[in-house]
């Protein structure tokens, strides 16, 4: 998915990974920790500040305060993501996942011999998650129900209630609910969004957090784990095995933001707002339909299925007119569709909006008429 190399003539809308620089304050941080000498190894789940601080703010952003004890440091959101999975399903059991969804999901279950049960991504609101596929897959014998609110690729944001529901149909079925929680800070509406921990929740939901995306922390690679205490032995030896700690000078860094830029993910969610209402003003009738303030994250997903072209074509025509884009079937058996990661300063992403724009239009009136 990342081995293209982009020329310097190309736009990359490809990546989710926020064009804003590491913030003054966290570059201080890493080069004070390397003049400190602080280079070894951290406790294997993680500074005991950090995890404290992490606690903190899933407490500040949901209502629910975790024992630090079941609060481990990751190595970023993938960390998280990836030990969450080993933790709750073995070889042959299975896991439900959204569709269209980040790939390393489904990527990951298929290495560990875990079947991938789909539910079809919802919009945003209280039919975020199919519940009927849900419990579907629940009865088949799934152990565990992934959620991505905002959802990478579609945007679209969870409500309390969806969230609930589908703790209710795990807590049934005695499995477990995986929250990514990789854009809870950056929610066009305001706030932070609704989390499977609250309301209750907490003793059926990991979890994953990372510091990647609200503070431009992508290449220092880390995150955190909320996990039940019932799920504190198998999480521990997974982290530990796999990752021994989470980088240090990253988990400092990690650290001094929730320290000083507690307010981060405000900032970015307001940003990344207006270059999607611009976004949907360029694209026109390209646009996803619900309303940009229902939405959050980094990415645009566009159903260009009426040019009657698939996901490779559509990159391929794109990039021919300098404009690099993720194809749909990263994320989705279903062809057609490409997804813009809206990470790219805004004269720059306006013309290649507009670009895109364009390009559809002329592939669209290319296309046979459907029959
Ligand atoms: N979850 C989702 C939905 C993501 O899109 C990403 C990154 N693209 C991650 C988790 C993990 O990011 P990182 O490992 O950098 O924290």
């Amino acid at each position: 998915m990342m081995a293209t190399e982009t020329a310097p003539d190309e736009v990359d809308l490809s990546i989710g990974e926020p064009d804003q620089p590491l913030p003054g304050v966290l570059v201080e941080a890493a080069v004070a920790s390397l003049r400190a000498g602080r280079t070894g190894y951290t406790p294997k789940l993680g500074l005991s500040d950090l995890r404290a601080l992490v606690a903190e703010d899933v407490e500040a952003g949901t209502g629910f305060r975790p024992d630090p004890a079941d609060v481990v440091i990751t190595v970023g959101g993938t960390g998280a993501v990836a030990v969450a999975l080993a933790a709750t399903c073995a070889p042959g059991g299975a896991a439900v996942v959204p569709d269209p969804a980040w790939p390393n999901y489904r990527v990951l279950a298929d290495r560990l011999g875990i079947a991938v049960l789909p539910y079809r991504q919802g919009p945003s609101g209280d039919a975020f998650a199919d519940l009927d596929a849900v419990e579907a897959g629940l009865r088949a014998g799934a152990r565990l129900v992934v959620v991505n609110s905002p959802s990478n690729p579609t945007g679209a944001v969870a409500s309390s209630a969806a969230l609930r529901d589908v703790v209710a149909l795990a807590r049934e079925h005695d499995a477990f609910v995986l929250s990514d929680e990789a854009y809870e800070a950056v929610v066009f509406a305001g706030g932070r969004a609704p989390s499977p921990l609250a309301d209750g929740g907490h003793d059926r939901t990991l979890a994953a957090r990372t510091f990647s995306k609200t503070w431009s922390m992508t290449g220092l690679r880390v995150g955190a784990l909320v996990a039940p205490p019932a799920l504190r032995e198998a999480v521990a030896a997974l982290h530990g095995t796999t990752a021994g700690c989470a980088p240090v000078t990253a988990q400092l860094v990690a650290a001094e933001a929730l320290r000083s830029l507690p307010g981060r993910g405000a900032e970015l969610a307001a940003v990344y707002r207006a270059r999607s209402e611009r976004a949907v003003r360029l694209l026109g009738p390209w646009a996803p339909q619900e309303p940009v303030a229902a939405l959050g994250g980094f990415y645009l997903w566009v159903d260009a299925r009426r040019t009657g072209r698939t996901s490779a074509e559509l990159v391929a025509a794109l990039r021919g007119h300098g404009v690099v884009t993720s194809a749909g079937t990263v994320y989705t058996a279903q062809d057609g569709y490409v997804r813009l990661a809206l990470t790219a300063p805004d004269d720059v992403l306006d013309a290649a909006l507009a670009t895109t724009r364009r390009t559809l239009d002329a592939l669209a009136a290319e296309a046979p008429a459907p029959r």
